[in-house]
């Protein structure tokens, strides 16, 4: 079942995005970025091999905000950092 929900403030928090862009008019958040990308990079996950360099491109979210790609996302991106936000929560 896919998860599509609209924007809450509560994602900034959740899922440790920063706001890039609100529609002037209608106020809704039109795409954030994942906060992980942005001050710690990505991490190699351990023994995985790669066909492909990985990217270093900050992941950006838009509507529609699908909640599990974004936790899915940080657990493969962000394992460890992810953990320790986690932890803090
Ligand atoms: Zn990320």
């Amino acid at each position: 079942m896919v998860q599509v929900h609209p924007w809450q403030p509560g994602y900034l928090v959740t899922y440790a995005l920063q706001v890039t862009e609100v529609d002037p008019i209608t106020k809704n958040v039109l795409s954030a970025v994942c906060c992980m990308c942005k001050y710690h990079g990505r991490e190699l996950a351990l023994g995985a091999v790669r066909k492909r360099k990985q990217t270093q491109k900050f992941k950006f979210w838009s509507a529609p905000w699908r909640t599990d790609l974004m936790l899915q996302h940080n657990k493969e991106q962000h394992l460890l950092k992810w953990a320790e936000y986690e932890a803090l929560s």
